[in-house]
């Protein structure tokens, strides 16, 4: 673990969380200014659900119990990595990257380079596009397909001619091959040493992040030249190009999307591109990857309505179907538009214009339903046996959806849903509720992992606050939240209890931070221990913590009975916990013995565990 952490608390202490959320949302102040609560960004708020703690610098939500500090609002509002959080905040307290984070600057500086590189090439394959006569064919086909001059500038459509060393030629000595490599602009050659450009005679699409800077290439094979690689290639993901956080067309669709606060998600570059020609302004691309929580979460912030576009074909609604799986617990109205089969979104506008086109995405089935009438199709709903097989379907759709527990949402789709069941909502709601118990055979459900997610953003998510807490669970967090009220007892705490101690991993996580600042010879104050954490959830956990101990008067409670050094509090804690240590080691002594067949040691057997039993009568008094 990095503890070398200045420069971190430097720029939180630079960032006043109050004035950082008060920059996004209206903030209203409560007890005299003690506390603040907003609406929840993060789930479809009504009621100002979340509160700010200027005291702690901390925020959490009480509904959706998304919590932590000024870097983790960041994190998630902004949809953001930690090294971007960092550089994003430091901007804004006017602080310069140090030289500590030397590798970060340099990986800045790398991501910079990167950038210009592939603008730079951006302008050589649109150059090349407009004026080369070896870009003719290209030209043609363009024109071909009815793009205007004006869509292909907007879109900044560029060629490679057929050439495997051009834009290599090109680029000396202004750029070295390593940059041009990991931009994925040339690659190493199979068979012989030095390298290939790694697109060649295609139509270039160019690939932008939402701050307009170039990412990546969209090539797409002419019609009738040799065929390499297939018709469609993207770049390969690089530093700067993650196929799950771009979305294709964003920076151009921003307006659209805006003026409908509806954002039309379609797959691949060229079909985004001909619905902007037919001026259909608010559609975005994914490229190569079906839409995923990363790209909905950047999209929650520009509209509120997420229609996707299908083909009408078997693979078409089968990714759909997919698709609708992972999302449907995002507080987002989402809902799936489906092609007449045989269709793409350019076929369509072309054959039937623009207003039948408005005309699907006004009457898109919200994404439940057409699961609903997916499953349907497939099962159909005529006999019992169909019908319970659409039932189970649906139901384990939802519960896979740990988000959409409890929600309003989750009870407006079982309320439409149960009468198409022909069943009644309290027999679904029952059903839904033995189904989530039985998918949950640990205390801990983790989200399966999708496809390519940084790191960073994509967190195992902990739910050890978010259900009633086993007898283990409490004994741990309890003294978490001693630790976390008074940090000056974790020295001598340490002494009587382990890291091993623990059997929650997330809570064990926790402690072992807590120690480890003490290991440092520092306090591990609620500050100090949030400031080694990276990941959100577990800040979640320790606001979630901290929050609790101040509503159990904690405080109050260790100064209330002190017996000089220790508090009885404090000892109770720790004598519960090392009480379960001394079971949990004869347990396992006693199933060690058993299992290796020692007859003969019956005697010692019997008389340990009449010690055992004595000593835990003692300790239930
Ligand atoms: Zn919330």
């Amino acid at each position: 673990m990095e503890l070398t952490s200045d420069f971190k608390e430097l720029v939180r202490s630079r960032t006043e969380i109050v004035s950082l959320i008060g920059e996004s949302t209206t903030l209203i102040p409560e007890r005299g200014g003690a506390e603040y609560k907003c609406l929840c960004p993060f789930h479809p708020d009504t009621n100002p659900s979340m509160r700010i703690y200027p005291d702690r610098q901390s925020f959490r939500c009480w509904v959706c119990d998304t919590g932590g500090d000024v870097f983790t609002w960041i994190m998630k509002r902004e949809a953001l990595s930690f090294p971007e959080t960092m550089r994003f905040l430091a901007e804004r307290a006017h602080l310069e990257m140090p030289e500590q984070s030397k590798h970060q600057s340099d990986q800045f500086a790398k991501k910079d380079e990167l950038h210009a590189v592939l603008k730079w090439a951006e302008m050589q394959f649109h150059e090349c596009f407009l004026k080369s006569s070896e870009a003719k064919d290209a030209r043609d086909y363009i024109a071909g397909r009815g793009y205007s001059q004006q869509t292909v500038e907007e879109f900044r459509l560029g060629y490679h001619p057929e050439d495997w060393d051009w834009i290599q030629r090109k680029a000396k000595p202004q750029f070295s091959i390593d940059v041009l490599q990991q931009s994925q602009l040339i690659r190493p050659q199979d068979d012989r040493p030095g390298y290939s450009d790694y697109f060649v005679d295609r139509v270039l699409f160019p690939i932008h992040d939402e701050r307009r800077r170039t990412v990546a290439f969209g090539g797409r094979l002419i019609p009738g030249h040799k065929e390499r690689g297939g018709k469609y290639f993207n770049s390969k993901e690089s530093p700067v190009f993650h196929k799950s956080r771009v979305l294709y067309g964003l920076p151009n669709a921003r307006d659209g999307i805006r003026d409908t606060n509806t954002v039309l998600v379609v797959e691949g570059y060229a079909d985004c591109v001909a619905c902007h020609q037919f001026g259909v302004r608010n559609v975005v691309a994914t490229l190569g990857t079906s839409l995923t929580e990363l790209h909905c979460n950047r999209l929650k912030a520009f509209a509120q309505k997420v229609v996707m576009v299908y083909d009408g074909d078997d693979a078409g609604q089968n990714a759909a179907a997919k698709a609708v799986g992972m999302l449907i617990g995002q507080s987002i109205d989402l809902r799936v538009l489906t092609l007449p089969e045989g269709a793409d979104p350019d076929d369509y506008l072309k054959s039937n214009g623009t207003e039948a086109f408005q005309a699907l995405v006004d009457k898109a089935p919200e994404a439940w339903e057409f699961r609903f009438n997916y499953e349907v199709k497939k099962h159909g709903l005529d006999s019992i046996n169909s019908r319970e097989t659409v039932v189970t379907e649906m139901l384990q759709l939802l519960a896979g959806a740990s988000d959409l527990q409890g929600t309003a949402r989750e009870d407006i789709i079982l309320t439409r849903l149960a009468p198409r069941l022909q069943s009644s909502e309290g027999a679904i709601r029952n059903q839904l509720k033995r189904i989530r118990s039985g998918n949950r055979p640990q205390q801990f459900q983790t989200k399966p992992a999708q496809e390519e997610q940084p790191a960073l953003v994509q967190e195992e998510r902990i739910e050890v606050h978010r259900q009633p807490l086993s007898k283990n669970d409490r004994m741990e967090c309890e003294l978490l939240e001693i630790l976390l009220t008074e940090p000056e007892r974790a020295e001598q705490t340490r002494q009587e209890i382990g890291v091993d101690d623990f059997l929650n991993p997330h809570l064990r996580e926790l402690l072992q931070i807590v120690y480890d600042v003490v290991e440092l010879g520092e306090v591990p104050s609620f500050e100090r221990v949030t400031l080694e954490m990276e990941r959100n959830e577990l800040k979640g956990l320790t606001v979630w913590l901290a929050d609790q101990a101040r509503e159990k008067g904690i405080e109050h409670k260790l100064r209330e009975n002190s017996d000089g050094g220790t508090s009885i509090l404090l000892r109770q804690v720790l004598d519960v916990l090392k009480w379960r240590r001394e079971v949990l080691s004869h347990n396992a002594d006693f199933q060690k013995q058993a299992m290796s067949g020692e007859g003969n040691d019956a005697l010692t057997m019997l008389q340990k565990a009449a010690a055992f039993h004595r000593k835990r009568v003692m300790n239930q008094r």
